[in-house]
């Protein structure tokens, strides 16, 4: 008997591929364990039981047949709400889209299929995206698998927690400001937001176009790195005009050596107001498995980063605007029923259909592309993210990857962060990679200690387009530390094979 909580994606295709267990009973473990953790986590919106079971038998029919099997063959997937997937709602965890059924599949999620998973459901997440916490769902909040009285973090919280509670291998989420990153780092797994441009976002719901990108999370670097894999097989989009051809082989990357290898570190940041003594020690944890690694720290500068949270909080609001005007009552989403004028009815679905945060960012866009504003704050963030690609550009110059925390704390506890602006600040390290475009990745380093051991991770930064590079370096964290596992109190909950 084996547990999925101790398969890693290569060992469950290989499995599957050499008849150690079929497809389909990997996906019947992990429908039952999925069933016996998500009343704590809450981490799924939609389980897709029969699309899961007859992929399972595709999967199964094609290895009877002789067939060569792709390298996910009977991987447990889940994707983010905001990935169309036919079969299934796809509701952005929004009013807005509860009713919203699939017409098509995104290409993140067509490709994972073609690799071969198993898609196991939809996962919960921020309405729309807006967020760090899982908390502004709709539906309901997603708990922290290490900690259920804590959040997960977000927005792809629900993607992070799943994985983390071993209800499914891996999962794909988005990641605007930070939202694979920093829920990764708050649940203990690895979550990766490759360079703007390597993943098709045809299919995902838009929130910010510049700055949106899809990307995997997984229990290893290198579940995430075959995830990769199988996210640039088939090369550059045609549906999705910013997706560029990505030629790495992401799994050779895994066990690259970083001898000699010189890692950036940004000695300020670490002096940032709210940066919590246990994520300082996680630094120095991630900097010493680099060091004993081979890798050489080096300091760099990013004298620019202080402004990337002011330059998104106007360039993401104005985005999201445009393209949530869409959801207009009309073409899709929520009616508002009992109307006489259009004007009317467009006024109360939109404000009846969107959250409290989803209006409140619209509203933010809408003013700050208003004429005169528009000057005034527009330009401005646009002229700072030049000045942050450049600082990156800059600081690349002398350093392979550069190493930052990805969240400033562990996860909070749910309810204690009411105030927006303070949620925002969470995401202070991570959003200037989005603003400048450059891949990260989220590895974790371990616990913290104290009565309430909480996942630690660290983040690792490359310049655009050179994503192999995160996971060669991200591995040899994990090859120090370790990789961190399903949350204690999920595992074995089902999931046996
Ligand atoms: N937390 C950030 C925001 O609320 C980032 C969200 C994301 O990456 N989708 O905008």
């Amino acid at each position: 008997m084996a547990s999925l909580d101790t398969l890693s994606a290569a060992q469950i295709a290989a499995g599957v591929a050499d008849g150690s267990f079929s497809a389909t009973e990997v996906a019947r473990a992990q429908l039952d364990a999925i069933q016996e953790r998500d009343t704590d986590t809450q981490a799924f919106l939609e389980v897709s039981a029969d699309l899961a079971l007859a992929a399972a038998e595709a999967t199964d029919k094609r290895r009877a047949a002789g067939e060569q099997l792709p390298p996910l063959a009977g991987v447990p997937c889940a994707f983010k709400d905001n990935m169309h997937l036919v079969g299934t709602r796809t509701t952005c965890a929004s009013a807005m889209l509860e009713n919203y059924d699939s017409v098509f599949t995104a290409t993140c999620v067509e490709r994972m299929l073609a690799a071969g998973v198993t898609p196991v459901g939809k996962t919960n997440m921020d309405e729309f995206a807006f967020g760090s916490s899982t908390e502004s769902s709709h539906f309901h909040p997603t708990h922290n698998p290490w900690d259920l009285a804590r959040v997960p973090g977000g927005s792809s919280g629900g993607s992070a927690a799943a994985v983390a509670a071993g209800q499914a291998t891996i999962s794909l989420g988005s990641d605007t400001g930070g939202s694979i990153r920093q829920p990764a780092a708050f649940c203990g797994v690895v979550g990766m937001k490759p360079t703007y441009g390597v993943v098709s976002r045809y299919g995902v719901v838009a929130f910010g176009s510049s700055l949106d990108q899809v990307g995997p999370f997984g229990r290893s670097v290198a579940d995430v790195a075959l995830s990769m894999n199988a996210l640039t097989a088939g090369g550059r989009d045609p549906l999705d005009s910013t997706s560029q051809e990505c030629k790495l082989d992401f799994m050779t990357c895994v066990d690259a050596s970083v001898e000699g290898k010189r890692v950036g570190i940004v000695p300020e940041l670490m002096e940032a107001e709210g940066l919590s003594d246990e994520v300082r020690e996680g630094m120095r944890r991630a900097r010493a498995a680099l060091e004993d690694a081979g890798a050489q720290i080096v300091e760099v500068e990013l004298p620019n980063l202080s402004s990337a949270i002011a330059a998104y909080y106007v360039v993401a609001p104005c985005e999201a605007f445009s393209n949530l005007a869409r959801f207009d009552g009309v073409r899709y989403g929520y009616q508002e029923p009992g109307c006489d004028t259009l004007a009317e009815q467009t006024a109360l679905s939109r404000s009846h259909g969107f959250g409290a945060e989803a209006r409140r960012r619209q509203m933010l866009g809408a003013y700050l592309l208003a004429a005169g504003v528009y000057d005034k704050y527009f330009y401005p963030a646009q002229q700072v993210r030049t000045l942050i690609t450049q600082d990156y550009v800059r600081a690349f110059e002398s350093c392979d990857v550069i190493l930052m925390p990805t969240a400033p704390t562990v996860a909070w506890e749910t309810g204690q962060v009411s105030d927006p602006t303070q949620m925002y600040l969470s995401d202070m390290f991570t959003i200037s990679l989005n603003i400048a475009g450059n891949g990260g990745i989220s590895v974790p380093v371990g616990l913290s200690e104290g009565d309430k051991s909480m996942p630690l991770a660290a983040q690792l930064i490359c310049p655009a387009f050179a994503d192999g590079r995160l996971i060669s370096f991200a591995s040899a964290i994990e090859r120090g530390l370790g990789a961190t596992g399903v949350a204690p109190a999920m595992a074995g909950r089902g999931g046996e094979l």
